[in-house]
């Protein structure tokens, strides 16, 4: 298996991403896309909004702001819940309370404790000139609450009847104490989440449909089956608020981790912000005549490790021949950054010319790149390291009967096209059908 050196090595060599502010040190645990990782990271979103937003009836979207009215996280608990003294044990990396301490060192295996801070999750600044008490805002610590609050104006202004969703894709801010793993765990980071809205005593069912719909949607991006699990947490894992949840886990480098969780919230947060707010945030069925709380199923996943799961997954360091290795990239062709490479099989002006207008016309279509330094064979190579599927030479040949080679990144096979069918050959095989 590859290790996380690697994919980082790589994400760096290749302008995937970078350490953030880097020409200044860093600034630990952010990160930033580069050229190609921020293609890959809109495929992804994009993907996921197809498959849960566009393709389905039942699913609204929404972009709600980062900065909201602080009572939205006394309501969530944030508040409250995130402020406490913890310490983590130095050996098991597990985070503890301190309060709730017998005994300063590590409850479960008896290991040194860091030092204990207060610790709010949430990254507190403020609005307006005046840097006091009333002027704090938070950078919310998950897009879920965005949604909540949002309930009643999008159910009524769309006129949509349970059970429904409202999907969100945005940036969330956690003031982790041990954030890692390269963009596994960072305190700046990207959800997709959505809010499954259901007639209480469906919710089970429902949360059985929404783990199904999540976990294929990671193999029909070509996730290997072998590396996604499904894990249920224990009661003792569970949220105060939760009824039941589900994580979908990848095997990283560092071992089985979180990719997605599937939560069955409950009426918790509806109830919440009905109780903080004084408004009603009743749904009334039209059949029972009933008013009531809508159960929610909760898929929450994240952009960042989706993005790291699906590199890691594509990578392979291939032997070919004798003394020939190859790094490529297995990206699923909608996933991957970079569609198509054009090249001129040499650098001959009327091949050229004809590589370009090819060129330019894919370019409507999709992210593509033009190549014509270095062999045909290193040119090849450049594009299997960034998981570019389809290379596209013009040779001699093109010239005679208007036909060019396509080569397939994994198995290096060529096919001659006409180039009149570039573009269906090509949309056939990066369109995914979810
Ligand atoms: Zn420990």
């Amino acid at each position: 298996m590859v290790t996380m050196d690697e994919i980082v090595a790589l994400c760096k060599r290749r302008g995937f991403i970078f350490q953030s502010s880097e020409i200044y040190g860093g600034l630990n645990s952010c990160w930033d896309y580069g050229p190609l990782g921020v293609e890959m990271k809109n495929n992804i979103k994009r993907l996921w909004w197809k498959a849960n937003v566009q393709l389905r009836d039942d699913v609204v979207g929404l972009d709600s702001s980062i900065l909201m009215n602080p009572k939205v996280w006394e309501a969530s608990g944030h508040l409250s819940n995130f402020a406490d003294p913890m310490a983590d044990c130095k050996v098991c990396k597990k985070r503890w309370r301190v309060d709730q301490l017998q005994e300063y060192k590590c409850p479960e295996c008896g290991g040194e404790l860091t030092e204990a801070r207060m610790f709010n999750l949430m990254f507190k600044t403020f609005m307006g000139p005046v840097e006091d008490e009333s002027a704090v805002v938070y950078l919310r610590p998950e897009t879920a609450q965005g949604i909540f609050v949002n309930f009643i104006n999008v159910q009524q202004t769309m006129r949509k009847k349970l059970p429904f969703g409202i999907a969100q894709i945005g940036k969330s801010f956690r003031n982790e104490i041990t954030p890692g793993n390269f963009i596994f765990r960072t305190r700046e980071f990207e959800q997709m989440e959505i809010e499954y809205f259901v007639k209480p005593g469906t919710d089970e069912q429902w949360h059985k449909h929404w783990i199904e719909q999540r976990i294929n949607w990671y193999y029909k991006l070509g996730i290997k089956k072998e590396n996604l699990r499904i894990r249920e947490h224990g009661k003792d894992e569970l949220a105060h608020y939760a009824k039941a949840c589900v994580d979908i886990e990848y095997l990283f480098p560092m071992g089985w981790s979180e990719l997605e969780g599937i939560a069955n919230r409950t009426d918790f947060d509806l109830t919440q912000h009905q109780k903080y707010s004084g408004e009603n945030l009743t749904y009334f069925d039209d059949e029972t005549k009933q008013r009531y709380i809508p159960y929610v199923i909760e898929p929450s996943a994240g952009v960042d490790r989706s993005l790291l799961a699906f590199l890691i997954d594509a990578y392979e360091y291939q032997q070919i021949d004798k003394d020939d290795f190859r790094v490529v990239l297995h990206l699923h062709p909608a996933i991957a950054p970079v569609k198509a490479a054009v090249f001129p099989l040499m650098k001959k002006e009327e091949l050229v010319k004809k590589a370009k207008e090819i060129y330019n016309e894919l370019k409507y279509k999709w992210i593509v790149q033009y190549d014509e330094s270095g062999s045909i064979g290193k040119r090849y190579r450049r594009q299997d390291e960034i998981g570019t599927p389809f290379g596209i030479t013009v040779d001699y040949q093109t010239l005679e009967d208007e036909t060019v080679t396509i080569r397939d990144r994994d198995t290096m096979e060529q096919v001659r096209v006409h180039i009149k069918e570039i573009i269906p050959y090509l949309e056939e095989r990066i369109e995914v059908k979810f």
